[in-house]
């Protein structure tokens, strides 16, 4: 599979849409394109010159930064499905919780339902041979995760240390927005850990940090993915992972 990455507001938002492609059919899809002044020309040029065939819009939620632009891309790019959480902009198809799909011949997506940052989140687990990825919307960034706007820390929880934590270990993470930056340095007022350090030099000296690092790596410099850590449970004053989670976004809310 190929996977192009689409910033959008960048300084800002900092939003990513994806363009996923499997290779041997050109079938596509082109995942949260919310702003498309920045993402129709790059489809339409690649359109043009036949290397992509699209076939649907995919959503990882409702927020109007991921699928705000469907109706736009819809009247530009013809009627395409809509995949995404129930309350997604122009929605025609909710997959179910672990339910797959293809794109093309080779990729097999699952969709992952991860409630909580709003009530309609899914990830999207996509495997090609031996090529595992995720896209993570608003629910896992790199270093962190996002705020529990319709769900609670028991929700978040669920979803990020038991549905995304059992994924393989080597998928890499595509999250919804480039907030490594600011969620490293949350991380290292909690644990001076290694690995947060190494995440911290990395986000140091690179703009993007989408695809770069796996589910396993996450597990070791996401403090969010740690609720078990004696020494994420003193920094919170907690010991119960649901309290543990709480307390983790609460700090963070108040940085
Ligand atoms: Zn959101």
């Amino acid at each position: 599979m190929h996977i192009q990455s689409i910033p959008m507001w960048t300084g800002k938002g900092n939003n990513y849409a994806y363009l996923v492609t499997d290779e041997p059919t050109k079938k596509s899809v082109i995942i949260d394109p919310a702003n498309p002044p920045e993402v129709a020309p790059e489809l339409k040029s690649q359109l043009a010159a036949n290397k992509i065939d699209l076939t649907a819009i995919v959503n990882t939620h409702h927020h109007w930064d991921h699928a705000g632009g469907n109706d736009d891309m819809l009247s530009e790019f013809g009627k395409l499905p809509v995949i995404g959480g129930k309350e997604c902009r122009s929605v025609t198809k909710t997959p179910a919780h672990g339910e797959e799909f293809k794109i093309g011949d080779r990729i097999t997506v699952r969709a992952l339902h991860t409630p909580c940052h709003t009530q309609d989140s899914i990830c999207y687990f996509m495997e090609d041979g031996d090529q595992r990825v995720v896209f993570t919307g608003d629910t896992l960034f790199i270093g962190g995760c996002g705020r529990f706007f319709e769900g609670d820390a028991a929700q978040m929880h669920s979803a990020l240390n038991q549905t995304l934590a059992a994924l393989p270990d080597d998928t890499k993470v595509y999250p919804g927005h480039e907030y490594t930056k600011s969620n490293v340095k949350f991380c290292l007022q909690v644990s001076q850990a290694d690995p947060i350090k190494k995440l911290h030099a990395f986000a140091e000296a690179n703009q993007q940090t989408q695809g770069q690092f796996t589910i396993g790596d996450e597990k070791l410099h996401n403090v969010f993915m740690r609720v078990q850590d004696p020494e994420i449970q003193r920094a919170t004053g907690k010991t119960d992972p649901v309290e543990v989670m709480a307390a983790l976004r609460e700090m963070k809310n108040s940085m």
